[in-house]
């Protein structure tokens, strides 16, 4: 079992949440303003990381599966 991150750029409106909350998954792209997922499958040990960026996000475009 492994932690699958998924970033929806369409739904992404550059609040930066995601960085705040969780500076080690995501950051903020400099050019775009958009979100920029750094880490996209963490390892296990890090799920309550990846759930408070998905609980991070008010647009609902960070989702996280077990893979
Ligand atoms: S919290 Fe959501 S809307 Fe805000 S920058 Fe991150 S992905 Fe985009």
């Amino acid at each position: 079992m492994a932690l699958k991150l998924t970033l929806d750029l369409d739904g992404c409106t550059g609040c930066a949440c995601c960085m705040m909350e969780c500076p080690d998954l995501f950051d903020i792209d400099d050019e775009s303003g958009m979100a920029i997922l750094l880490e996209p499958t963490p390892a296990d040990d890090r799920l309550d990381e990846a759930e408070r960026a998905v609980r991070s996000c008010p647009e609902n475009a960070i989702s996280l599966e077990r893979v």
